[in-house]
């Protein structure tokens, strides 16, 4: 087929041909600036330490976003329910015998290295939600999350805000905000805010410390929705609210560590409230932490590792102890000397059967139904927020979507 426009002079048809040119080099160049990622779609997921399920009845905010979003009422935590296993099977929808994260102080005992002596994301076992959203060409944002430190095998978030000491809530909030209103925004942001955990430790979950925190965690929710109306997201956003575990209070503490006769490094005594994993270093050492254990059977529960429930197991890599101890509810073990200065009145590690260590789950926005429901798991969370944004590799996560 003869193209009329080159019908002419041999002049004029250099010169079309000359516009022609520059115009398919222009077309070719716009086709590949434009951004690789199509989806505008944002998912917010932050999560507030320590918040108990039902700490957040009748907290604006909360209720803000069940009024015309999802609830669940009663999330279930992981055991143990600590602050680093759960924020680990939030980010990965897997359970700790699968993602590695045994306890939020650990051994690994073939290796020598204890949790984390590294860059702490090297130690998780599974892929967390901003690697998988990174390798499915979206961009995302992760500010404090426990275990976000450093790249997982080589793929880091796009923007990052690491936990520090002196990291308030209000910087959290700000960093979230300046990322909504960016002209290329991030698909995913994920943020941990400190919720009501230290109040929850040091005066209990039935304090007024610990209910003014909540309060204002519903405040940072209000303020938040208010930043995505104005930047008229309301249709692109999706805004996941969650805790880690619940709290409850504690009522008493049981010396184990001096009651294990202990020589040098091992026996390995790693204790984190009412959870305890003992690594021993020989089949003597076995048998004597044994013994000793069996004397205090009366005050808590205690098993060796082939003997564990599977729902207390966290797996039989070398990163679980040889002995697990768990307290009853309201117990904990007394930590060793110097590891702590006050008194707790609050604790959470206990299996999740218990309701007090049940935490919050709510959403609202983009794909987020309308629906309130009873219970479900943090390991739901993960599958949830990558069906929401098409996120492949979900494949071996335990949890199932929400929505
Ligand atoms: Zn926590």
């Amino acid at each position: 087929m003869q193209f009329l426009l080159l019908k002419g002079s041999p002049k004029k048809m250099k010169k079309i041909k000359k516009i022609f040119i520059l115009i398919f080099v222009f077309l070719f160049f716009i086709s590949f600036s434009k951004p690789q990622t199509a989806n505008e779609d944002t998912v917010i997921l932050i999560s507030f330490d320590g918040i108990r399920w039902d700490a957040v009845e009748n907290v604006k905010g909360f209720i803000q976003i069940e009024k015309e979003g999802f609830r669940v009422k009663k999330m279930r935590s992981v055991f143990p329910s600590l602050t680093f296993p759960a924020h680990a099977s939030i980010a990965t929808g897997t359970f700790p015998r699968k993602h590695g994260i045994v306890s939020s102080v650990f051994l690994e005992k073939n290796s020598g290295k204890r949790f984390s002596d590294e860059k702490e994301s090297e130690w998780l076992l599974m892929p967390p939600l901003w690697v998988l959203a990174e390798r499915n060409g979206l961009k995302s944002a992760v500010c404090a999350w426990p275990l976000s430190q450093g790249s997982w095998k080589g793929t880091s978030p796009s923007f990052y805000k690491p936990y520090t000491e002196d990291l308030k809530d209000k910087d959290i909030e700000d960093w979230i905000v300046n990322l909504i209103k960016r002209q290329n925004k991030p698909n995913l942001i994920m943020a941990w805010f400190h919720g009501a955990d230290h109040p929850g430790h040091k005066f209990g979950p039935n304090s007024n410390e610990y209910k003014q925190a909540v309060q204002r965690s519903g405040e940072i929710i209000e303020r938040i929705i208010l930043e995505i109306k104005k930047a008229n997201l309301t249709n692109k956003v999706a805004l996941l609210v969650t805790s880690d575990h619940g709290m409850t209070e504690v009522k008493n503490e049981i010396d184990l560590a001096s009651k294990i006769p202990k020589r040098s490094f091992y026996p390995y005594i790693a204790i984190s409230g009412p959870v305890a994993n003992i690594y021993v270093e020989n089949p003597k050492q076995f048998s004597d932490v044994k013994n000793s254990l069996k004397m205090l059977k009366n005050q808590f529960l205690f098993f060796e590792k082939s003997e564990i429930p599977f729902e207390l197991s966290t797996g039989d890599s070398s990163r679980s102890g040889d002995f697990l101890a768990v307290c009853k509810i309201g117990d904990i073990f007394k930590p060793f000397k110097n590891d702590r200065t006050e008194v707790l009145r609050g604790m959470h590690g206990y299996p999740p059967e218990n309701l007090d260590m049940c935490g919050i789950f709510l959403g609202v926005g983009k794909n987020v139904p309308h629906k309130s429901i009873e219970g479900a798991s943090i390991t739901d969370i993960a599958p949830t927020v990558a069906k929401i944004l098409n996120i492949k590799e979900t494949e071996n996560m335990d949890g199932k979507e929400l929505f």
